[in-house]
């Protein structure tokens, strides 16, 4: 069979792309081409936009409790095609089933939150702020806004923002990766279902083109972005330029600090979840295992016997540990910076690049890497790979741990593995990263929290999921009222 060629959503309907430029979706597990996605024209951002604009006075106009209810639909939909959507994951991305079905309850927990609109959009006020005079803040929305978001949660991180931005009373327009558009389409066959009005969510495949229109365009007030940090700083003053408000979360090199004091046998296997977990290509992955003095030698020798039994297949085989990365292109790089490694000195321990993965000789396959004598100076150190390789780094004591983790310029997340509070109360204190871990090795928020991040890994002061998306996709605006 001929693979699909995907289609945009547009105004509440499916539509071809009238564009010639297509890419391949592959699984990376076979190479196989399974769809097409098109690199629409501006011509069709143009319309996109205009039909959010259009729908968004009456949908701003629709009660909360009303907008509310679209939420519990689209939860009931979700609920009901779980497994499609978490084997749509595995077959665009690779990551296995067990992964695909967390994003697919995280997404689903972000719409969940995104159903409280009626009480978290509530605003505040003031009696007598002076002699019988009154002063209201009242949360109102925005707009149209957009996301432009990455290959890695393909269904998730467009639900870190669009259910509050709906919910809140604005209009949206999702650019899915272009590598893994396929869930998305399955997300908007769900939202066909629950009959919004036509123009409230709305979809447009394609790559930097549409994204610079997008911002480009008058009618577009906002932007949230999840993605590499160079594009990230790249949209963040674009956005900037062209008067939007911008939201861009980027890219990470993650420390996974381990005191002398830390209980290995259960640190170890969140360390292996955190590194090797979706073949490393998480922004919360432990890139970077810091050893802090006499744990060094037996921490070692536990991360090399527990990576060399992890199995590496498709990730729909219920009994494997690791799937593919994305494309060949990531194989590539990665498979470059391994050589990297060996080049700068750092000590090869476990090698990932000759693994066979048998009925699979076309797929992505890498297996778990682990570097030794890491020093901070080094391009495996200090760059994301984005894949399954761990560098691990030596050092004397917790304030040494402190300075190879601030020596990055990414702050995305951090963990701390101990039995020592004091340590620990350190760490939370200290560390310049969003999201920190104690004895956790992926410390990913819920959906009424904020997904955080710092430095290199954010631009922007309000972050996507829980109360911040509620502010970011708001106005406040203040009334003072004296009646004579
Ligand atoms: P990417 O930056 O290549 O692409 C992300 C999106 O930006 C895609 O939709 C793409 O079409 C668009 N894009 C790419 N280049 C562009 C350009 N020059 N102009 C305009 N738009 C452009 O990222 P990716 O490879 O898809 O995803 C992996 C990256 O995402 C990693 O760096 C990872 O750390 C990061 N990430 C960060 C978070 C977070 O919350 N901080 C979460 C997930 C992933």
């Amino acid at each position: 069979m001929a693979p699909q060629v995907l289609k945009n959503y547009i105004d509440g309907e499916w539509e071809e792309s009238k564009s010639k430029e297509m890419l391949d979706v592959r699984n990376p597990a076979t190479a196989e081409v399974i769809a097409k996605v098109p690199l629409s024209t501006t011509d069709e951002v143009d319309r996109v936009v205009q039909a959010a604009r259009e729908a968004f006075q009456g949908w701003r106009e629709t009660t909360p409790y009303t907008r509310a209810r679209y939420m519990f639909e689209l939860k009931n939909q979700m609920e009901e095609r779980f497994e499609d959507l978490a084997a749509v994951i595995v077959k665009e991305h690779g990551k296995i089933i067990d992964e695909a079905r967390g994003e697919v309850r995280r997404s689903i927990e972000n719409v969940e939150v995104a159903a409280g609109i009626p009480s978290l959009m509530t605003g505040y006020n003031l009696e007598d702020v002076s002699h019988g005079i009154d002063e209201d803040c009242v949360y109102q929305p925005v707009g149209v806004f957009c996301c432009v978001t990455p290959f890695n949660f393909p269904l998730m991180v467009p639900l870190w923002f669009m259910p509050y931005a709906i919910a809140c009373g604005n209009t949206y327009i999702v650019k899915p990766s272009e590598i893994c558009p396929v869930s998305q389409m399955v997300l908007f066959e769900l939202l066909d279902e629950i009959d919004l009005p036509p123009g409230v969510v709305n979809m447009i495949n394609g790559d930097k083109r549409v994204v610079d229109a997008l911002l480009e365009n008058p009618d577009v007030d906002g932007l949230s972005f999840v993605g590499s940090t160079p594009v990230g700083k790249y949209l963040y003053a674009k956005a900037a330029a062209h008067g939007k408000r911008a939201q861009c979360q980027a890219g990470a090199k993650n420390c996974l600090v381990v005191m002398p004091d830390a209980v290995l046998t259960q640190s170890v296997p969140a360390i292996m979840s955190s590194v090797f977990g979706t073949a490393g290509q998480r922004c919360l992955a432990g890139a970077l295992v810091v050893a802090v003095g006499d744990v060094y030698e037996p921490l070692e020798e536990m991360l090399v016997e527990a990576a060399s039994n992890l199995n590496v297949g498709d990730g729909m085989d219920e009994t494997i540990h690791m799937g593919p990365v994305v494309t060949q292109r990531s194989l590539d790089r990665i498979r470059g910076y391994i050589e990297k490694g060996i080049e700068e000195g750092a000590t090869l321990l476990l090698d990932g690049r000759d693994v066979q993965v048998k009925d699979y000789p076309d797929g992505y396959f890498i297996g778990p890497t682990i570097f030794t004598d890491v020093t901070p100076g080094m391009a495996i150190a200090r760059e994301e790979i984005f894949g399954p390789v761990m560098g691990i780094v030596r050092v004397d004591d917790f304030d040494q741990a402190l300075e190879v983790i601030h020596g990055s310029p990414y702050g995305n997340a951090a963990s701390l593995f101990t039995t020592s509070g004091k340590w620990a109360r350190e760490f939370e204190y200290r560390v310049q990263a969003g999201n920190l871990g104690i004895n956790i090795g992926i410390a990913a928020p819920i959906a009424s929290f904020p997904f955080s991040g710092m430095k290199d890994s954010f631009f922007g002061d309000l972050h996507g999921q829980g109360r911040d998306a509620i502010e970011f996709f708001t106005d406040r605006k203040v009334v003072i009222t004296r009646w004579f």
